[in-house]
């Protein structure tokens, strides 16, 4: 069966935290439960509000994103880079941080692997990347193969 591609490193190893029942921890303040997609190859972290009842929530209750943000993405295609490249997929800007702390990441019961996260500093856009092999293998062992986005379970 054909799974999706990573879209940092082309791998078809991409695995989604909706087949574990620890998803319900990993939750945005307001919005709701957060699905997340890893690449087990490059560790390339995307999260999906897949419920539509939590994404009215946020359309009643979020703010809309300021116009001048709208027109930034429409001047600049987002770019076939990684932020671990120092390259800004959003802006192409070359002025990237790295988070020193970790984020918890729930893959299973009392098991955590440590999110890093990279923000650009032009523009705000960040990437997440689950950077230890340990922890890209037990979500592998844990979590089932996935397409991007993911479907909803
Ligand atoms: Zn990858
Ligand atoms: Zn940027």
């Amino acid at each position: 069966m054909e799974y999706g591609h990573c879209p940092k490193c082309n791998a078809q190893a991409l695995y989604s935290s909706a087949s574990a029942p620890v998803g319900r921890l990993n939750r945005i303040h307001r919005a709701g439960i957060v699905t997340y997609v890893v690449c087990s190859e490059c560790g390339y972290t995307e999260g999906y509000l897949l419920n539509p009842f939590e994404r009215d929530h946020v359309r009643d209750e979020w703010a809309i994103v300021k116009e001048v943000n709208n027109e930034t993405f429409e001047k600049y295609p987002v770019l076939d880079v990684s932020m671990q490249e120092n390259t800004c997929p959003a802006c192409g800007g070359h002025n990237i941080r790295q988070s020193v702390n970790t984020d918890a990441l729930m893959i299973a019961q009392g098991l955590v692997a440590s999110l890093t996260h990279y923000v650009c500093l032009d523009c705000g856009s960040v990437e997440r990347y689950v950077l230890s092999e340990g922890d890209r293998d037990a979500i592998a062992q844990y979590w089932a193969r996935a397409d991007r986005p993911p479907a909803r379970t």
